[in-house]
């Protein structure tokens, strides 16, 4: 479990003037990993967002190569020392200035790309209000299935298609059928959706075999980013029985590029209960770190800019605003479960959260409940109405943690744009 120490001192400054704003998401305190390459045909690198600048790690001498599976499996405690490094070159009056100062490239100048290649990915469905608002459309009588408060459910998801933010994607083509059609038809999906979710991002590997403890589960998460599980309602209608989400899911997912450590993320941690007459998880997935700050405080938001919106330029509505504190499982649970049977994980596998909405009816996360499945459009201020996407939508995911006495830290964007879909 990580712990507060002077990275996270709120009157630490930067000689990065961008990084003193209040309202950057990436001040001195935050310090997240990426990916960036300065040309298009140029290899990748390895940087730390600071302000609206991003410091080459290893021009400035703080990592060997650009090797990200490598620092994503350092060990807790070389993490810690990479973090205080980077902190004490960057802060005001460091003598490292003038080498950290060659290392630093605007933000807007370099492209940024996914944080690490994707290993292996796995989606989860870790909020209940979620569950239980998807449940109630299609078993108003029994939302939840029995297996949802025992087991942090999940299915394995195609890595090939998660595209850096930013990447636009074509709506995708498929079957789908009418409940009151004898047989399917094929053509473009109508009923497009966002799925507002958090990645997180695998760091040390375990062995095949060798399960992680509750108490050990965190040190085999890097870091959290922003995820856009984009889906397709009516294809996935059609194709998830038995075996679960398909052609629904892959065409997509967009990932943000700055890696958020669990370091930087230690101010915002919260404590970790069921509600009040909730069974209790099984032993494997309890233990006395999570119950006392399993959770994380992330406020999350989505946004969404309609064509006609991005050329008059107003930026966008906000659609729903949720906390990643109301998750039923926690990281480090998904983390215990995923490998009690022994599974591997790798540094760079990704599990998506799956879609955080929160108790409340207008904090769904995903078009399918603010719009009731369909049935009720919603009006945005530039007068459109939306039930699900329309060619053309952007959406716009962000995230922050603010605490009192903290210096807030931000996630950046997660954004993606559809394209009409492909003739076929
Ligand atoms: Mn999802």
């Amino acid at each position: 479990m990580t712990t507060l120490d002077s990275t996270h001192d709120a009157g630490l400054q930067s000689w990065v003037a961008s990084a003193n704003d209040p309202d950057s998401d990436f001040p001195i305190q935050n310090l997240p990993f990426g990916r960036f390459r300065l040309a298009a045909d140029a290899d990748w690198r390895i940087g730390v967002a600071i302000g609206d600048q991003v410091l080459d790690l290893r021009t400035a001498q703080l990592i060997d190569g650009n090797d990200m599976p490598q620092l994503l499996s350092l060990t807790p405690d070389a993490r810690l020392a990479l973090r205080q490094a980077i902190a004490d070159g960057l802060c005001l009056g460091s003598p490292q200035q003038p080498l950290f100062a060659a290392a630093l490239h605007a933000q807007t100048d370099v492209q940024l790309g996914l944080p690490c290649e994707i290993g292996d990915y796995t989606d989860f469905y870790t909020s209940i209000h979620h569950a239980t608002t998807i449940g109630k459309q299609l078993r108003p009588d029994s939302p939840l299935l029995p297996n949802y408060k025992w087991v942090p459910i999940g299915y394995h998801g195609r890595a090939s298609s998660i595209v850096p933010s930013g990447t636009p994607f074509h709506r995708p083509n498929g079957q789908t059928k009418a409940p009151d059609r004898e047989v399917p038809s094929f053509g473009p999906c109508r009923r497009l959706d966002y799925e507002l979710e958090l990645g997180l991002v695998i760091g040390r590997p375990n062995p095949l075999g060798q399960p992680v403890r509750m108490a050990q589960a965190e040190d085999h998460v890097f870091g959290v980013t922003l995820f856009n599980d984009w889906s397709a309602r009516d294809l996935q209608a059609w194709e998830y029985q038995p075996l679960g989400p398909f052609l629904a899911k892959n065409f997509a997912s967009s990932l943000s590029p700055w890696v958020v450590t669990l370091e930087a993320l230690a101010p915002f941690r919260a404590p970790f209960n069921r509600p009040e007459g909730d069974p209790s998880a099984l032993n494997y997935l309890l233990s006395p770190e999570n119950t006392a700050q399993g959770a994380i405080n992330i406020e999350l938001e989505v946004w969404l800019q309609t064509a006609q919106m991005q050329a008059t330029g107003h930026a966008g509505d906000k659609l729903s605003q949720s906390n990643y504190r109301d998750a039923y499982w926690t990281m480090a649970q998904l983390v215990a479960h995923h490998t009690v049977n022994g599974c591997n994980l790798r540094a760079g596998d990704l599990f998506g959260t799956g879609t955080l909405s929160g108790p409340q009816p207008e904090q769904g996360g995903s078009l399918m409940e603010l719009s009731a499945g369909g049935k009720k459009p919603f009006t945005l201020s530039s007068g459109e109405t939306r039930t699900y996407l329309e060619d053309g939508d952007t959406v716009i995911l962000r995230g922050y943690c603010v605490r009192e006495g903290f210096r807030r830290i931000g996630f950046g964007e997660c954004r993606g744009t559809v394209l009409p879909a492909v003739q076929i």
